[in-house]
C-alpha cells in the first residue's frame, strides 16, 4: 500500500479556516463535508483527519497522526511527544495573565497566593515557578475563564487574549504576557523516511505559499540614473529585471518587495525618481 502522511487539523473553530486554506494552496485537492472525520487529498500522499484542537498534540504523539496544525499554546501545554517543524503567521495571540480591573497590580511577585483559573495549567505553572512565585491555586477550567474573578473561584486567570476587549467586559485588565503563540505545524519526531519525504515535500510547498503572502511583486518607471540606487532598495530575487522604454532615458523595472518594510520603501522609490509604481500579489514564490 501506498503510504499516507495523516495530518491532523482542527475540526472547527479559530484554526480550521487557516488550516484549509493552508493546505488548498499548497495544492492539495480534498472533500471537507460538515461531519466528515477524515479524508484522503486526491493529488497528494496525504490523509486529512478532523479533530478538537486539544486531541491533536496527543494524537500525533500516539502516530494515530503524523503531523498536526495546533496554536503554539496548545503544543506548549500538552507538553507531548511533538516538534514544531513549520510556524504559519496566522491565529497570532498571546496568553496573559489578567486581574480585576480595579486593583492594583504589584508585579509578578503579587501573585504569591493568589488562585488563578486558567486552561492552561502546565504553562501557568512553568511561569511562576520561573519567577518564583508560589500560588495558593491553579485551577483548570476549560471555557469562559474570564468570569472566574467574578463568580469568586479565583483572583486572576490566564487565558487567551487577542485584542482584550472579553476581559475589558468582565472587569480585568491584562497584567503579564505569559506567551506569544501562532499556528504550527507540529510532527512527531520519529517519522518514517517514506513520510518524512511525503512531509518535506508539503512543507516546502507551504514556505512558498508563506513567502508570497510575505513578498509582492512591483513594477515601476525610472529614470535609467535611478536604476542603481533603487536595485539597493528592491533587490529582488537575484537581480531586478530592466526593461527599457522606449522612451529615452527610461526603464521599466521589476522586482519583488517585502510585505513588513513596503511602505517605506515605496517612499524611498518615489524619492529616487520612480513613477508609475504597480504592485501585484504574488501566488506561490519558489526561491
Ligand atoms: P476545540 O473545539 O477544537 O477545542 P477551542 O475552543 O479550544 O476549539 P478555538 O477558540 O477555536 O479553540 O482556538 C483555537 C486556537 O486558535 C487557540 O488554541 C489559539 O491558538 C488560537 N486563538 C484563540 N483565540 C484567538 C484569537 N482571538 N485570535 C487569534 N487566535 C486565537
Ligand atoms: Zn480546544
Amino acid at each position: 500500500m501506498n503510504t499516507l502522511l495523516r495530518i491532523a487539523i482542527q475540526k472547527s473553530g479559530r484554526l480550521q479556516e487557516g488550516s484549509l486554506d493552508l493546505l488548498k494552496e499548497s495544492g492539495l485537492k480534498f472533500s471537507n463535508g460538515k461531519d466528515q472525520l477524515k479524508t484522503q487529498a486526491r493529488n497528494f500522499p496525504v490523509e486529512v483527519l478532523f479533530l478538537r484542537d486539544d486531541d491533536i498534540p496527543q494524537y500525533v504523539e500516539d502516530k494515530v497522526a503524523d503531523v498536526g496544525l495546533v496554536g503554539e499554546n496548545v503544543f506548549a501545554e500538552k507538553q507531548k511527544k511533538n516538534q514544531i517543524v513549520k510556524r504559519l503567521d496566522f491565529a497570532k495571540c498571546r496568553l496573559s495573565i489578567a486581574i480585576p480591573r480595579a486593583e492594583t497590580y504589584g508585579g509578578i511577585p503579587s501573585l504569591n497566593g493568589k488562585n488563578i483559573a486558567t486552561s492552561y495549567p502546565n504553562i501557568v505553572k512553568d511561569f511562576l515557578k520561573k519567577h518564583n512565585v508560589v500560588p495558593a491555586g491553579i485551577h483548570e477550567i476549560s471555557g469562559s475563564v474570564e468570569i472566574a474573578p467574578g463568580i469568586g473561584l479565583a483572583d486572576a486567570i490566564c487565558d487567551i487574549v487577542s485584542t482584550g476587549s472579553t476581559l475589558l467586559s468582565n472587569g480585568l485588565k491584562e497584567v503579564e504576557v505569559v506567551m506569544q503563540s501562532e499556528a504550527v505545524i507540529i510532527a512527531n519526531p520519529d517519522l518514517e523516511p517514506e513520510k518524512q519525504a511525503i512531509l518535506d515535500k508539503l512543507l516546502f510547498r507551504i514556505e512558498a505559499v508563506k513567502k508570497a503572502k510575505n513578498n509582492k511583486y512591483i513594477l515601476m518607471n525610472c529614470p535609467n540614473d535611478a536604476i542603481e540606487k533603487i536595485t539597493t532598495v528592491i533587490p529582488g530575487m537575484k537581480s531586478p529585471t530592466i526593461i527599457p522604454l522606449q522612451r529615452q532615458g527610461w526603464s521599466s523595472l521589476h522586482s519583488v518587495v517585502d510585505e513588513n518594510d513596503f511602505w517605506e520603501k515605496i517612499d524611498l522609490l518615489r524619492s529616487f525618481g520612480a513613477e508609475g509604481i504597480l504592485v501585484i500579489p504574488i501566488e506561490k514564490m519558489i526561491v
